[in-house]
C-alpha cells in the first residue's frame, strides 16, 4: 500500500494548475470535506469554496478553490474548478482586501445588496487566506 498513488489533475477555464502524483487529498466537496485515498470508489461531486490539501510523503500542497466539480476514477482525480490557486500563487493582501470588502457589505447591508454574492466572495477570500496560513 505504501507505494500506492493517486494522479491529481487540476484545471480551470483559464489554465492547467497542477498535475501530480500524490498519496491522498482532502477536498471541500458540496456535502463537506472529503478524503480521497488510493482505491477510492468512482465518484463525481460538486465542490464549494475551501482548501484542498494534497499529501505526498511528509509534504503537503495546499490550494484554494472557489467551487467546481471533481471526478474520481481508477486512482485518477480530476478537479475542474471555477478558480484554483496553489498557496504560493496567492496574493494574500489581495485576499484580505476582498475579505474586508465582503465583510463591510454584509455588515452595512446597502439597499439592493446581493447577499449570496457577498457571502460567496467572503468564502473565496477566506479559503485563499487559509491556504496560505495553513490553519484548519
Ligand atoms: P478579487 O475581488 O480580489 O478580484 P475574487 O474572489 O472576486 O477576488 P475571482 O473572481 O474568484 O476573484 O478570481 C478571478 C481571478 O483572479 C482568478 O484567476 C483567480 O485565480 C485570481 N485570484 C483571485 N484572488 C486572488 C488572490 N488573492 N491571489 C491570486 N490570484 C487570485
Amino acid at each position: 500500500m505504501a507505494d500506492k498513488r493517486i494522479t491529481v489533475e487540476v484545471v480551470t477555464p483559464e489554465r492547467s494548475v497542477i498535475e501530480k502524483e500524490i498519496e491522498s487529498l482532502v477536498i471541500p466537496a458540496s456535502e463537506g470535506y472529503l478524503g480521497v485515498l488510493p482505491g477510492h470508489a468512482p465518484l463525481v461531486t460538486g465542490l464549494q469554496p475551501g482548501v484542498v490539501r494534497m499529501k505526498t510523503g511528509g509534504s503537503e500542497d495546499r490550494m484554494a478553490i472557489s467551487g467546481g466539480f471533481m471526478e474520481v476514477m481508477n486512482d485518477k482525480v480530476t478537479i475542474m474548478a471555477d478558480t484554483a490557486e496553489l498557496a504560493e500563487e496567492i496574493d494574500v493582501e489581495r485576499a484580505k482586501r476582498a475579505k474586508e470588502r465582503a465583510e463591510k457589505r454584509l455588515r452595512e447591508r446597502p439597499e439592493g445588496l446581493d447577499v449570496a454574492r457577498a457571502e460567496f466572495a467572503l468564502r473565496r477570500a477566506l479559503a485563499r487566506i487559509e491556504a496560505v496560513s495553513g490553519d484548519e
